[in-house]
């Protein structure tokens, strides 16, 4: 069994990182398995040395360890451009001009007052570019979309071992109609989460993804890659989230909740575990 903990390095770990750190953690352990750590700082324009570095330290701080070295995805771009010149040999993947607004507007258009649909990364693509004629050569510095009704023939499956524990299947029209042409490459990276996180776990051969649940929805799209570049499906370890005191989820730059925080206030790692429900 091997599993992951993978945050980018654009902010503080806060209280739900402690908790999706520690729960990989234990289950490789329970499991006699491994714990591996992955550093998600594709986006350069966000990603700081100081964010990484307090990462193994608050990591460290709780009790984790990890072997090295550690993974960075911002040292694999070839890896990635592999896998999108593969997706592009399979007509898989286009480019697409389209801005924020761009799609907005497309997306809303032709509905008589209804919001346009959204999927995991927002609104479902209306599909703009997605006819124009494909450049012979992979552009390398355009946004590239899978061709969602290309690549969704089959239905996807997945187990989940986290919350409501049990098979997962999403159809091909499901993937269609509610998720859409997702992003692989982005315009200024190179590359895109969905993409990198499917072709890093196959890398460092996670049997098991953990993380928070609202990263499930975005599962089937990483299983339907998967199939597409005949990479293993690991099973899926989506955890319960990590609420303040109203009740509100954590947003990813919540520095009141930050590890180091709670540190410089005086909080032992025991302390942590607690306020995480550990
Ligand atoms: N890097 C992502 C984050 O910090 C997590 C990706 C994943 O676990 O799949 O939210």
């Amino acid at each position: 069994m091997i599993t992951r903990f993978a945050p980018s390095p654009t902010g503080p770990l806060h209280l739900g990182h402690a908790f999706s750190a520690l729960t990989a953690f234990e289950r490789a352990r329970a499991a006699g398995g491994t714990f591996l750590l992955r550093i998600e700082d594709i986006d350069q324009s966000r990603a700081r040395p100081q964010w990484e570095a307090q990462i193994y330290e608050d990591l460290h701080w709780l009790g984790l360890d990890w072997p090295l070295p550690v993974l960075r995805q911002s040292e694999r771009q070839p890896i990635y451009d592999a896998a999108l010149d593969r997706l592009w040999d399979m007509g898989l993947i286009y480019p697409c001009t389209c801005n924020r607004r761009d799609i907005e507007a497309a997306a809303s258009a032709p509905q008589e007052g209804g919001a346009p649909l959204t999927g995991p990364d927002g609104i479902v693509y209306p599909g703009t570019c997605r006819h124009k004629p494909r450049p012979a050569l992979r552009p390398r510095d355009m946004a590239l979309r899978l061709d969602m009704r290309a690549a969704a023939t089959q239905p996807v499956s997945y187990v989940e071992t986290g919350v409501d524990a049990g098979p997962r299947t999403t159809s091909a029209a499901t993937l269609v109609q509610a998720v859409g042409d997702v992003v692989l490459a982005r315009r200024d990276m190179g590359v895109a989460y969905h993409l990198a996180v499917v072709v890093d776990d196959a890398e460092q051969q996670i049997t098991e993804v953990t993380r928070g649940l609202d990263l499930a929805e975005a599962t089937p799209i990483h299983v339907l890659l998967q199939q597409l570049l005949t990479l293993p499906v690991p099973q899926y370890h989506h955890h319960r989230l990590i609420r303040d005191e109203t009740g509100k989820r954590l947003a990813k730059r919540d520095d009141a909740r930050a590890i180091a925080r709670y540190r410089d206030d005086g909080a032992s790692p025991q302390d942590i575990r607690r306020r995480v429900g550990l």
